[in-house]
Formats: structure tokens, sequence, C-alpha cells
């Protein structure tokens, strides 16, 4: 295995020393016309259509004077984590809600989707014997795009429902108003959720000698929690060996984690007004996330989504379907990355088992060929949603062979696969069918709760987690 990890990383360095073909000569150049608000020049898909410009104004400027949620030397760490993904080194565990929701706002519900995060990472550690880098879906995640603007029910329209920081899930007139003081309340609990994340990750909870505690209550049972206990217990017997050896139990991986947040950059006037100038580089950072990423109905290459994000120093996302072809994904790539700084660009892929073993080799070898650096992500929620018994659904076995066909043709190519891309929750749900647990299509009814797409659930995202780590063992 050593061998072949030194072989990629070999692979991805003489990628990096061939000739780059990109649209910008230097970087000044290429910022020259940037600014927080550039991207108002351009066409912006999938924004609210706020009534009251005054209200927006006064949204605007409440959260303008707020504290960054996050720090440029912390967005700069997870960019240099992102490039170990790149290269084999690391690997992302990248998880969370589709989307955040207000009354659901619990510190419960975050501790157990930040444990489950924890155990899928010590699980894909133990098997896989690298790194995982944690990003949560978190502290932001609240602005959703639709492939509709309006919903029809019982035949009433009214316009859809897109996230809790633009206007409320109920079906009536009055909760489908887009309101810009939900801007506010998003900002206020995602810095709630920033700042219990924060006491976990460093206040001695996600101390891996506490790996045996993660586990959560309903998990005791079945057979992923089973499973877990018994690497925990190899982890602990390691741990207590390392100290009997002289490990200082004040050491960092004893007390703390490295934890990291990202949601979509979506509702421009939010991120714009959370963008920040750092003041040791003078780079821009979008403070909301450390990382943001682009969603697949808002990466026009000539869309303000792309505008505003190429203008950001954070590490960055972009999600991608079937529907783009390599050329189109080697400008895209030419735009938000032109330095070609590895840990920058994270390309996730989402587009069913199929279509990845069918398109995913093209657009590999595009970048590859052009001397692209790019962290190789696999979402495997967004291509295999589907509807059944009235609720929108995935199945276990879809999700895997995606990840399962992501991994094969890195394998064949020779490439790296970065990470994978999830929508999970700690919570004991009934969303998506199938995984060990058997959730059938008449469990569905029982305990769906997502504000937005189907979440694997805890035993189902530790399954993943299993198998992640087992494919990184090869
Ligand atoms: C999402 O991540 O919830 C999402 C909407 O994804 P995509 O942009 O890939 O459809
Ligand atoms: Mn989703």
């Amino acid at each position: 295995r050593q061998q072949t990890r030194g072989f990629l990383r070999q692979k991805s360095i003489k990628a990096i020393a061939e000739p780059l073909i990109l649209p910008f000569e230097k970087e000044s150049e290429h910022l020259a016309a940037w600014h927080p608000q550039s991207w108002r020049q351009l066409k912006a898909h999938q924004q609210p259509n706020y009534q009251d410009e005054n209200k927006l104004k006064e949204a605007v400027d409440i959260i303008s004077r707020m504290p960054p949620l996050v720090f440029a030397g912390e967005c700069r760490n997870l960019q240099s984590r992102l490039a170990k993904c790149a290269t084999g080194e690391a690997f992302l565990v990248q998880g969370g809600d589709c989307a955040e929701s207000f009354s659901q706002f619990s510190a419960n519900r975050i501790r157990d989707s930040f444990r489950v995060q924890l155990q899928m990472a010590v699980v894909a550690m133990f098997g896989g014997g690298v790194p995982v880098v944690k990003v949560g879906r978190m502290a932001g995640q609240f602005a959703k795009p639709r492939s509709a603007d309006m919903e029809t029910l019982d035949g009433k329209e009214l316009p859809s429902y897109r996230g809790d920081i633009i206007n409320g899930q109920e079906f009536t007139p009055e909760a489908r108003v887009p309101d810009p003081m939900r801007l506010v309340q998003a900002y206020n609990q995602a810095a709630a959720t920033l700042n219990l994340l924060r006491g976990f990750a460093t206040g001695g909870y996600a101390g891996l000698q506490r790996v045996m505690d993660w586990n959560l209550d309903f998990m005791a049972k079945s057979d992923e929690g089973r499973a877990y206990m018994d690497i925990a217990k190899r982890v602990d017997e390691a741990i207590q060996f390392m100290v009997a050896c002289g490990l200082d139990s004040h050491t960092a991986i004893m007390t703390e984690t490295e934890y990291y947040v990202s949601h979509e950059c979506l509702l421009l006037d939010y991120e714009s007004s959370l963008t920040r100038e750092d003041s040791t580089t003078g780079l821009w950072y979008d403070c909301s996330g450390h990382m943001l990423w682009c969603g697949e109905r808002t990466r026009q290459l000539d869309g303000a989504h792309v505008e505003f994000m190429r203008g950001i120093a954070n590490p960055i996302g972009v999600k991608v379907s079937d529907k783009m072809d390599p050329g189109q994904l080697v400008s895209l790539i030419a735009t938000l990355n032109p330095q070609n700084v590895p840990g920058r660009l994270t390309v996730i892929i989402r587009m069913g088992a199929e279509k990845v073993r069918a398109n995913l080799p093209r657009l590999v070898e595009a970048v590859r060929n052009s001397g692209q650096v790019v962290t190789w992500v696999c979402d495997p929620m967004h291509g295999n949603t589907e509807c059944v018994a009235g609720y929108k659904t995935r199945r276990f076995d879809n999700i895997r062979a995606e990840v399962e066909a992501f991994f094969d043709v890195h394998e064949e190519l020779g490439t790296v696969p970065g990470g994978i891309h999830l929508e999970m929750t700690g919570d004991d749900v009934t969303e998506c069918l199938g995984g060990g647990s058997s959730i059938l299509e008449t469990d569905l009814n029982s305990r769906y709760h997502t504000h937005c797409d189907p979440r694997l659930n805890a035993e189902q995202a530790l399954e993943m987690a299993f198998y992640v780590g087992s494919r990184l063992a090869e």
C-alpha cells in the first residue's frame, strides 16, 4: 500500500510540473476587477425575490457589522489539509444536514452529528491508515437551491421553500414571503453552533482517549455500533500503551481535534456581507465558514456565484453532475484557481454510480492533462434521490455503489479519491432506505425529519465509513 500511495504522490507532483494553460497571467491582473460586491453586476441564479429593499439593507448592515465567524488562518490550515487530500496523504469526510433549520436547532443535535463524524473519522483512519479531515455541513447550511420557483399542492401554487435563511417551510403565503431578517437569525444560529463546536473540538470532548464514549446510546445494539466499539477498544488499548511508553496525556490528540465548517455559497447577500479583508495577507475571506462550495445550479462560468467565489481566499468547492463536460470543467477550474494552488479547489462529483463510471474518467483525464491540481470528492447523495411512497428518499445500496464507482475510477486512472461529502445526521432518522439497519419503505413515515433532502442516519453513516476505510486500505 505504501508503494501505491508513493506512486500516487509522484504522479501528482509530475502533474503540477507540466505546463499550465491558464487564462490569467498574473494574480493581480486576475483579481483587479474583483470586489466583495462585484458579483452584483452579473446574473445571480437562485436568489430570493425580496419585496422590501430597505429591510434587506437593514439586515445586510447588521451582519456587516457582526464579527467574523471563522478566521483566515483557520481557512488556510484547512486548505493545507485539503491539499493533502489531493495527494492521498489524507482523506476528507464532509457531512451534515442537507439544510439546517431554525426549529430543529438544539445542542444535542449538534453534539450527536459531531460525534458521529468523530466516529466516522476513527473508523476511516483505523481502516485506511490516513488522517481524516473533518468538515461539517454546519453553521451556515441554510439556503437551498430549488429546481422550480413555485410549488403546487392541492391545486394551490406558492413560491418554493428556499431554506430557513430565506423563507418558512409551511405551505402558506405568509411563510413563503422571503424575510431579510432571517439572515440575522441564521447568522446568530451559526455563531451559537460554531461556539458549541469549538467547545466540543477543543474542550476535551474530542480527545482520542474518549473514543469509547462517542458511541451513541441507540447504536449500542446495532452491528455498526458493535463494530465501532471493537475498533474503539483497540484504539483505547493503543493509547494506553502509548501513555505507558511516555506519551504525554496533555498532547493535542489526547485533548482536542481539528474540525471545520462549510456550506453552499448560495445566498450572496449573506456571503458578501461576511467577507472581510485579512489584515495579515490583504486577501479577502468569506468569514461565514471555512470552506464554501458552489452548487450544481449556480456554477455558470459567467454567473454571479463564480464571480464571487473566484475572489475569496477560502478553500472552495464546486459540485459537478453529468451535465458538465471536460472542457467546461477545465475552464471553470482555471477561473476559480488560476494560480493552481493545491487544496484551493475541491471538485465534488454527484452523478449516480453508472454516470460516474461513464463520465468521470473523461473529466479526471482532462483536468490531469491540463496540469490542474484539484481534490476529487464524491457526493453520493444528490445523483441518487428518488420518490417512494410520497417521500423523497435514497437507497443505501445506490449511495454505496456511487462511492464504489468513484474509488474504482480513480484506481483505474492512478489518480486520488480525496474524500466523501454526505448528507447525514447523528439522529436515528428513517429517511434513506436500506443499510445494515434495513430501513424499509414502510419505515419512512416513522422518523422522517429532514427539512430538505433525506440524510443517512448514524448507523448508515458509520456503515459508509467502514466501507471507505476498507477502500482506503487497499
Ligand atoms: C446540496 O448539497 O444540498 C445540493 C443542493 O447539491 P447540488 O448543488 O449538488 O444539487
Ligand atoms: Mn441536498
